[in-house]
């Protein structure tokens, strides 16, 4: 029996100083967080000296698993040069050329420190480009915490059942249109009823934020082929799915070519970091060059790069996406045929090297998301975290496998699954 009293202590101290007790709303796991010590490949361990396999990967980075040797490497000989200059370095040159030739999308980009900060800036880019206010946005989609996206908005804001947040201005959202995900007719109507009063429409071409919830055939390809016909910009934000779904992200795999893209996570090696970029004539328009003004102190950081770099040399070298793709189906086949057995209405979901459980059937939108068992979940979440497996905490958010994930770690996984799911 695995026991969190130094974990309780700590979150009994941290709800006196932080709200909630933690500094991103995800992390407050009821009744308590564990409080992680370290991390080593696949596996957590909390002060207490639990030992947990990770699935939830800090919501995305860890493509390689915790501590990899070569980022580690990359990293510290980047701080034996310093650690942030106020001036460029070689290093964002070598990493946009990186960027920029697996994602041809992305003519021009520039590199910030968050995915928040890389969506909020496509939305001007497009909205400077253009001249335009509205933006349309998909129901459930997740591109950060600022305020013209925190509209029914996934991950911790639905989990916590707060997708429009107060304290963000009727102003700064009433140009934020929402469509359900996987349904061309709404969006189509949307396009001719605001004819020539939308800048964009941005999305994650796969629901990373409240499932997966995967794109019906086509409906990427059409989501596309209406943006352009109505003359309004495609903003991907592939924050999750780059370097996921496989190298050159979701707009390689399903073949589009959006007009803007925002990633982050995984090409920052586990250091912050976020990327937008797209059209040359959009992305001229940024400042210096044009009058669409975006600036930050540590924008281009050093050490987020090397570890960017080193991310990219080793899954380029070591063809990590394929190894990880058959991770991720064996998973999912493995789960299907567990839940196929205990005759559930649940499903198993994902992508790559996403998953899910859903309790319910397999969602395509939002709404459909939204009537799976959230509490019998969570329930599940707890014995598994009991079982020394930590997936993600809400059913609203996607698990993930990393590189360090071996045969033995998932059959331990599936076990876990196999035992806690019949209870
Ligand atoms: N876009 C998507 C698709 C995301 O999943 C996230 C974070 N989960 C963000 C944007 C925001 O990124 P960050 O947390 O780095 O600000």
């Amino acid at each position: 029996m695995m026991h969190f009293d130094s974990s309780i202590r700590l979150f009994d101290q941290a709800k006196r100083l932080m709200p909630g007790g933690v500094s991103s709303p995800v992390r407050a796991i009821s009744p308590y967080p564990f409080y992680t010590a370290r991390a080593i490949g696949p596996y957590l361990w909390d002060c207490d000296g639990n030992r947990f396999i990770d699935y939830c990967l800090a919501y995305g980075p860890m493509i390689l698993g915790h501590r990899h040797p070569a980022i580690r490497e990359a990293v510290s000989d980047q701080m034996d040069r310093g650690w942030l200059y106020g001036t460029p370095s070689e290093l964002e040159v070598r990493l946009a050329e990186r960027v920029s030739s697996l994602y041809p999308s992305m003519e021009r980009l520039r590199f910030v420190s968050s995915g928040t900060e890389a969506t909020m800036a496509a939305i001007r880019v497009a909205r400077g480009s253009t001249g335009r206010d509205m933006i349309i946005k998909i129901e459930g989609g997740f591109h950060g915490a600022h305020d013209s996206v925190l509209v029914k908005a996934g991950s911790g804001a639905t989990t916590l059942g707060i997708p429009d947040s107060r304290g963000v201005p009727r102003d700064a959202t009433k140009n934020t249109i929402q469509v359900p995900y996987n349904d061309p007719a709404a969006l189509e109507e949307v396009l001719e009823r605001f004819s020539g009063r939308i800048a964009c429409l941005i999305m994650e071409p796969v629901l990373g934020n409240i499932g997966p919830i995967l794109p019906d055939k086509g409906y990427l390809q059409t989501a596309r082929r209406l943006t352009e016909k109505n003359d309004v910009l495609l903003i991907f934000d592939e924050v999750i799915t780059g370097f996921r779904l496989s190298l050159g992200g979701a707009q390689e795999l399903f073949g589009i070519k959006p007009d803007l893209t925002t990633l982050g996570k995984i090409i920052g090696g586990g250091f912050p970091i976020g990327v937008f970029g797209g059209r040359a004539d959009l992305m001229d328009q940024v400042a210096p060059g044009g009058a669409i003004y975006q600036a930050g102190t540590y924008n281009g950081s050093p050490a987020s790069l090397a570890a960017g770099l080193a991310t990219l040399d080793v899954m380029e070298k070591e063809d990590t996406i394929n190894k990880l793709n058959r991770s991720g189906e064996s998973m999912r086949l493995a789960l299907k045929d567990m839940v196929e057995d205990l005759g559930q209405d649940w499903s198993v979901v994902g992508i790559a090297s996403m998953f899910k459980v859903f309790f319910g059937p397999e969602p395509h939108n939002y709404a459909q998301a939204l009537r799976c068992d959230r509490q019998g979940y969570f329930e599940f979440f707890r014995r598994m975290l009991d079982s020394g497996i930590f997936l993600t905490p809400s059913q609203y958010e996607t698990d993930f496998i990393s590189a360090a994930h071996n045969q033995d770690v998932i059959e331990t996984t599936l076990e876990a699954f196999r035992s806690c799911l019949k209870s």
